[in-house]
């Protein structure tokens, strides 16, 4: 099969012939079909997350969708044929946290394109399948599929699941990006009014394309006086769909006291992401209630799906361009800059 394979660290990726992968007992073979990218590879491609990162040579790319090719003889529930997208973060299926419906935090998380090779290529296998293969409704092209990502089915957790934003409430996200703008139509079609804070007037014209409320340029203005002033004192909920210092600190100030402030973006690696807080005021006196949210569990797939499926939620709206195996190193030169807005989503996996 063609894949995108990462030889070296930052080195443009060689699309060329390897063996298929081998199927297990428990898993399934999917023929790729569409296949986001992401910060995360960037990361990945960097050397950022070795050791968590399986050894080079290895294939990249964890927001798939695709149709099931190959069972295992273990399999009763997942069939050849099937329309099917995936977590990228798998379960076991048999760990305390799956059981009780948080497969996103299993004790042996499997992640496909960062623990394994993912999609990146023409076919993927997907481990403990009958549990971790998401049937895929027939409303939903995979393109749609592959633009939610990571970055939708983590911020659908973050808003709703972790967030537990409601109708009326104002929620402020810092940075614009896939996870941002993810976050910002997903906290619109839930009611909420949502303030969107980023550096880049590009994507705060964005934002507000997909239900951003107020817009605040960061470059520019005080995102927390100016948040305080729009919500009379601060918003109940605040995301942090970035992961520096500076928006850390801007998320944790700008919720008012009692809020709800939720960290999806993950700090940098090494001494960078070890970042300071003022404990004492920001969350013990504000009585902040400080979450992270890290992937979504199986469970709350269905019902993103059925609001994908009805319309209610467009992460289409978010795939900006498609490409080819050969296409993903020009998509990481963009991240090097921060160029890119919305979402490439490779379509074309021949070449
Ligand atoms: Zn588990
Ligand atoms: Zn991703």
């Amino acid at each position: 099969m063609k894949a995108a394979v990462l030889e070296e660290f930052g080195k443009p990726l060689n699309v060329t012939d390897v063996p298929d992968p081998q199927l297990s007992d428990d898993g399934a073979i999917i023929e790729v079909k569409a296949c986001g990218i992401c910060r995360s590879d960037w990361h990945g491609w960097k050397g950022e997350w070795q050791g968590f990162l399986a050894p080079l040579p290895m294939v990249g790319g964890h927001e798939m969708s695709g149709i099931v090719k190959e069972v295992g003889k273990n399999i009763r529930k997942v069939k050849v044929g099937d329309r099917v997208i995936v977590p990228f973060t798998c379960g076991d299926g048999t760990c305390q946290h799956c059981l009780e419906g948080y497969s996103n935090t299993c004790e042996n998380l499997a992640m496909p394109g960062f623990t394994y090779n993912g999609g990146f290529a023409e076919y993927a296998h997907i481990p403990t399948a009958d549990f971790n293969l998401i049937p895929l409704p027939d409303a939903v092209a995979f393109e749609q599929a592959s633009g939610m990502g990571c970055r939708f089915m983590t911020s659908y957790h973050g808003v709703l699941g972790v967030g537990k934003v409601k109708p009326g409430e104002w929620i402020s996200v810092f940075g614009a990006g896939g996870v941002g703008l993810s976050a910002i139509q997903i906290a619109a079609a839930a009611g909420a009014n949502v303030i969107a804070v980023d550096i880049s007037e590009e994507k705060l014209a964005f934002a507000k394309k997909v239900g951003a409320l107020h817009t605040i340029n960061s470059a520019k203005d005080n995102p927390v006086q100016a948040i305080k002033d729009i919500t009379a004192g601060g918003s109940q909920v605040s995301i942090d769909a970035l992961g520096i210092k500076e928006t850390l600190f801007n998320s944790l100030q700008a919720v008012r006291s009692r809020g709800r402030a939720v960290q999806i973006g993950m700090t940098p690696m090494g001494a960078e992401g070890q970042i300071p807080l003022d404990v004492n005021y920001w969350i013990i006196a504000k009585e902040v209630n400080f979450n992270g949210s890290f992937g979504m569990p199986r469970a709350e797939f269905p019902l993103l799906l059925n609001q994908v499926a009805a319309g209610t939620l467009r992460p289409g709206d978010l795939v900006t361009a498609t490409t080819s195996l050969g296409g993903i190193t020009d998509v990481y030169h963009d991240m090097d800059n921060f160029k890119v807005s919305g979402v490439t989503v490779i379509t074309d996996f021949t070449k």
